[in-house]
């Protein structure tokens, strides 16, 4: 951590700076400019306050040098995280597809979903059965019967599925049916669930939440890691800004600024960051072009009569040229979609 000073500090304020940083269990290193006096920190304290120097008379301000996340940090673990379930591996040279519906509506729907996905290649199959809406009058989801039906299509076609949980109670119900379990965007520091799904002995997709930075969603993969599941990967769906001519901003720079950051995988959803289906191709190829380690979209053959999100939803024709494309861009970076 440096401390910097301000101009004129007395020998009073900066003895009590000191004093405080050593109790604090800092060793302090002091460098006397011509301007200002800067200390340097030094001992890694990943939840230090800072606030608690900052507000100490004749400290100008306080920049911590070290991430306030440990596990989930690149300093910690240098190797990316691969993170291997059954026949698939993500984190690796491979570029993975999640695809499906936003919800699970019907049996033939989900069936016809991962048949037409899984034409295509995707080993993965997403459809939420319990939806987390901005409306409580909007359709919430089928339940269990909606987990049924997808585990179903999915060993039809010897997929994984990928499902949201969305609260602790429902742990135990979505464990039985899902192989991957999604943490959602309003959920992404909903902390007794993170903490709860540390325990559990199956991987997780951490969205990121509208308004965290990639530090609090960081902060929020440490809560899993730390309570014990080492089996984590984070999904990039677009922040608020003021934009209104998409859904979401889709931040495409977090993907590299978290593989400088962390160890751990990084997937893009270009479905609920554009909001619209016609975006989804662009920002998919871009997704892949800044090395995303997989890719998340919604896809529906009925989008019109959707009971969520049908308007960003791919239709088949248009999901099977973005995996020709995107296939196309992987290889030209070094990496390959199945
Ligand atoms: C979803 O994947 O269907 C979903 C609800 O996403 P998010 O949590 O990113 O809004
Ligand atoms: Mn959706």
């Amino acid at each position: 951590m440096i401390v910097i000073l301000e101009q004129g500090i007395s020998d009073h304020n900066l003895e009590n700076v000191i004093k405080h940083l050593e109790d604090y269990g800092f060793i302090v290193n002091k460098s006397v400019g011509e301007e200002r006096v800067i200390l340097g920190a030094i001992g890694v304290q990943p939840n230090f306050d800072t606030r608690k120097i900052k507000i100490l008379e004749g400290v100008k301000d306080v920049f911590r040098i070290t991430e306030p996340f440990k596990l989930a940090s690149r300093s910690y673990k240098k190797e990316n995280t691969v993170i291997k379930i059954k026949d698939v591996e993500i984190g690796g040279k491979e570029i993975n597809v999640i695809a499906g519906p936003c919800s699970v509506e019907s049996e033939e729907q989900i069936f016809n979903i991962a048949q037409i996905v899984n034409k295509s290649g995707v080993k993965i199959l997403r459809g939420g059965a319990f939806k987390p809406r901005s409306s409580p009058y909007a359709f919430q989801g089928l339940g269990e019967e909606g987990l049924k039906y997808l585990r179903k299509a999915a060993d039809h076609f010897g997929m994984l599925v990928i499902t949201e949980v969305l609260e602790n109670s429902m742990i135990d119900l979505v464990y039985k049916y899902t192989d991957i379990f999604q943490i959602g965007a309003r959920n992404m520091q909903n902390y007794s669930l993170l903490k709860e799904l540390g325990s559990v002995k199956k991987p997780i997709m951490l969205k990121r939440g509208f308004s965290a930075t990639v530090e609090d969603w960081l902060m929020s993969a440490e809560y899993i890691l730390a309570n014990g599941n080492s089996e984590v990967f984070l999904c990039e769906r677009g922040i608020r800004t003021f934009e209104t001519y998409t859904r979401n901003t889709f931040d495409i720079s977090s993907i590299p600024v978290v593989h400088k950051k962390s160890h751990l995988p990084v997937f893009a959803d270009p479905s609920h960051a554009t909001g619209l289906r016609d975006k989804v191709l662009p920002m998919a190829r871009a997704a892949v072009a800044a090395g995303a380690d997989g890719i998340m979209v919604e896809v529906h053959y009925d989008p019109e009569k959707a009971l969520s999100d049908g308007p960003q939803a791919l239709l088949p024709d248009q999901f099977a040229e973005m995996m020709r494309q995107i296939k196309l861009i992987a290889e030209i970076i070094g990496r390959y979609i199945h």
